[in-house]
């Protein structure tokens, strides 16, 4: 990557400050400014251990118009990547407004600023949960971009709404923009409010762990740090206008997750308390990620079983994050 200026938003929650910190150990030649709310999902100490003079902080909205215009007017941006959304689904069930404002206002206005000011690449962060679910019982089924988008929940519904304001800006305004649609992200300085990490907080307290329904449910774990990667290899190979689908092929059951996490920190699998299920509640979510391997050379680095085992023991070793 050339020397480039990036607006990072939501650089505070899990996934934009583990990208941040990559980055900047990646390349010398970049620099970032990272917009974020401060909403209950992001900490200023995810990043406290970044002191180089290339990271800037800015505390926003990036729903208010104003702020965001006068940030693009006075920083001159090469490339903007949009992490910033409301990402907790129960939260999405109880208060879907938020989701509406942040997740689409707010993407609208970043695209607004990024076709004034000219930006080199508007790349969004997604997220498999636009196309819906798939059924349990027809494991040769998988999403591919050209899976017809059929959100469930209210955040999956914003997320798709942001998308489809992506690719009308690329069609309308020539915008020069990507989408990556991920699985579920695992790694460190998730909000302890996310299946893995609140896990791990209630085994390591001995409290009931509840899980949803039967807990047959499946997620396509990825970590963290792969995720990144791939966002990285989209914003500097991807086709403008290009949608990539990103995930590792580690399909996994809630209730083996649980028992992974139990049987990791040594506590008894009685610990584990079914609880009525959340309300369209997805069955299974499952990415074929071929478009981004054969097309950019992305490829996962983590095996899942120690990717998860080294994830437990972060938690463990830093437990005031829980
Ligand atoms: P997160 O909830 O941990 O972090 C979100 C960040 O956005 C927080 O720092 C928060 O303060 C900030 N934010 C919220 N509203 C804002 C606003 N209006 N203006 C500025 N900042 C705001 O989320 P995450 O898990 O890191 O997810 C990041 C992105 O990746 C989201 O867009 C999500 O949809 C997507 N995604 C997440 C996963 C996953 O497994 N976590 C998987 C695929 C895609």
């Amino acid at each position: 990557m050339q020397t480039e200026k990036i607006l990072v938003t939501g650089g505070c929650g899990f996934i934009g400050s583990n990208f941040i910190t990559y980055m900047l150990d990646k390349y010398n030649s970049i620099s970032i400014v990272n917009l974020d709310l401060l909403t209950y999902a992001g900490k200023l100490e995810n990043l406290s251990h970044i002191t180089s003079n290339r990271y800037k902080f800015i505390h926003g909205d990036i729903s208010d118009r104003s702020l965001v215009f006068k940030l693009f007017a006075k920083e001159n941006f090469d490339i903007v990547i949009n992490f910033a959304a409301e990402s907790h689904v129960d939260r999405s069930v109880s208060n879907p407004d938020i989701f509406i404002n942040t997740n689409i206002v707010g993407t609208q206005v970043l695209l607004d600023a990024s076709k004034l000011y000219s930006i080199k690449r508007f790349h969004q962060v997604s997220t498999d949960e636009v196309y819906g679910d798939l059924p349990l019982d027809a494991l040769d089924l998988f999403f591919t971009e050209k899976t017809p988008l059929n959100p469930s929940s209210p955040y999956s519904a914003s997320k798709a709404s942001a998308d489809f304001l992506v690719n009308a800006y690329h069609t309308t305004y020539k915008l020069n923009t990507t989408i990556s649609r991920c699985s579920n992200n695992y790694g460190p300085y998730q909000c302890s409010e996310k299946l893995i990490p609140h896990m791990i907080k209630k085994a390591l307290n001995n409290e009931q762990l509840p899980v949803y329904g039967d807990g047959k449910n499946i997620r396509d774990w990825l970590h963290v740090l792969d995720h990144c990667e791939a966002i990285d290899t989209i914003v500097n190979l991807g086709s403008s206008g290009d949608i990539y689908n990103v995930g590792g092929h580690n399909e996994k059951s809630n209730l083996e997750v649980v028992n992974t996490i139990l049987s990791s920190l040594n506590k008894s699998e009685d610990l584990i308390s079914f609880i009525n299920d959340r309300p369209g509640h997805d069955l299974r979510y499952a990415i074929d990620p071929t478009k981004i391997k054969n097309l950019l050379g992305w490829n996962p680095k983590y095996n899942f079983d120690f990717g998860i085992k080294e994830t437990i023991d972060w938690y463990v070793n830093n437990p005031s994050y829980l």
